[in-house]
């Protein structure tokens, strides 16, 4: 008889398989029909999703639940976001970030969320912000995958010691080479930015994350010259363009030569829709732009795009709880994707799409992954979209990390049911 630590029983994958899932140590040991095993703690996950975890590849962690400290921002723009900020992290101590941090990451838990890649501010040469998230990276170790990005937020050449701190950043120990080349006083100097940068990722062996063209000017093309820098240099398969909202402004024409060379270059495209839809079109009257870069054109392409969180409680969005499940629903409503296939691919997109463009080790519900899993209150993948529901359970590395009971509302009404569940695609539980 087989014998598990762990035993997840009866869940319903997002492929729509049913099966049960025998965990040893922190690997998946077995799936399939595992009736009659023996396990240390049983997990009854019949008529309830399974999932892999939940993956953010896009989010600032240094800012997080800063919201209204020093002030709130009035004008709800991406520049007084960037201002008040500035302020931020020169009166924050070490301790404060890691402990708004280390808060955020228990919420992350709890919803399912286990790998986060973190955007750093490089700019202040005190890199303290870099000292905090160094610490919150070892912390959370044992139950979260946190990635760090080099971020010179007030430019790489534009701040008078952009380039020296973004790379005493990465001496210090973080993992990933950032940019904002439209934040740079010139069209030519974004150029340049993104020129050197991405030498020094080829130099250093690391990947490249760049905030790209996040405004709404059509002529932002920095796009154009990340996609050239990856073909010349060679960095296939490990650079990611974030935000890259101006593709929503830009001249058709423009964009039909642009897509294969993105495709070309095997970048990734990291929309953070929340976000988006908020900083964007601030400038316009009526029509409003979206303020959402071209999603389903990409995929048609064969280039990966995931969802990204961007901000929670922060100088830039007053909202936000951590729920990957949240930016999903906005970026399915936003890029109208609502036909059953493109509401399975935005679950994806939080999921398997996501742990792809971080490069993730043995991501993913099959014998010999590392056992981390969610179970959700919901009976299939488009289900959890339209519900986010409750996380039953949370299982990370083999340990779980997070339960909450299920939370069934109870009626008082005469000549109904006495209690009342939101899902519709009830399977006999
Ligand atoms: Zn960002």
């Amino acid at each position: 008889m087989a014998s598990f630590d762990l035993l997840v029983t009866g869940g319903t994958l997002p492929d729509g398989r049913v099966l049960d899932i025998g965990i040893t140590g922190d690997r998946i040991a077995a799936m399939g029909d595992l009736s009659g095993s023996d396990a240390g703690e049983v997990i009854d996950a019949q008529g309830d999703l399974v999932s892999p975890p939940f993956v953010d590849p896009h989010f600032h962690m240094d800012a997080t639940l800063s919201y209204g400290t020093p002030r709130i921002n009035a004008s709800g723009t991406l520049l007084e976001g960037i201002s008040l900020w500035g302020e931020l992290r020169d009166q924050a101590t070490v301790d404060e970030m890691v402990d708004r941090a280390l808060t955020y990451c228990d919420w992350a838990v709890s919803l399912g969320l286990l790998a986060i890649r973190t955007h750093v501010d490089t700019t202040p040469d005190h890199l303290n912000t870099v000292t905090a998230m160094l610490e919150v990276r070892e912390r959370v170790k044992p139950y979260l995958d946190l990635q760090l990005v080099a971020f010179p937020q007030d430019g790489f050449l534009r701040s008078p010691t952009g380039q020296q701190n973004l790379l005493r950043a990465l001496d210090m120990g973080v993992d990933v080479v950032g940019g904002i080349p439209h934040f740079e006083r010139t069209m030519e100097q974004g150029a340049a930015s993104l020129t050197q940068l991405c030498e020094i990722a080829a130099d250093r062996g690391l990947p490249v994350d760049i905030h790209c063209d996040e405004t709404d000017d059509p002529l932002s093309r920095h796009i154009e010259t990340l996609a050239y820098e990856v073909q010349r240099l060679g960095l296939h398969g490990r650079v990611a363009a974030s935000h890259l909202t101006s593709m929503h402004s830009m001249d058709n024409y423009y964009v039909s030569k642009l897509l294969p060379l993105i495709a070309e270059a095997q970048i990734a495209a990291i929309p953070n829709p929340l976000i988006n839809i908020v900083l964007q079109g601030r400038h316009d009257s009526y029509p409003k732009r979206r303020g959402l870069t071209r999603v389903r054109e990409m995929q048609a392409q064969g280039i990966r795009v995931g969802w990204g969180q961007d901000c929670v409680r922060d100088p830039w969005y007053s909202l936000g709880t951590g729920d990957m499940l949240d930016v999903a629903f906005m970026g399915l409503h936003v890029a109208q994707m609502t036909s059953p296939q493109d509401m399975a691919r935005c679950f994806t997109m939080v999921t398997e799409d996501n742990a792809a463009i971080l490069g993730l080790p043995d991501y993913g519900l099959a014998p010999g992954k590392r056992a981390s899993l969610v179970v959700l209150d919901a009976g299939d993948a488009v289900e959890a979209l339209r519900l986010r529901p409750d996380r039953l359970c949370v299982i990370s590395k083999g340990r779980v990390v997070s339960r909450q009971a299920r939370n069934d509302a109870r009626l008082g009404l005469t000549g109904r049911p006495q209690t009342v569940r939101r899902r519709h695609t009830l399977p006999p539980h």
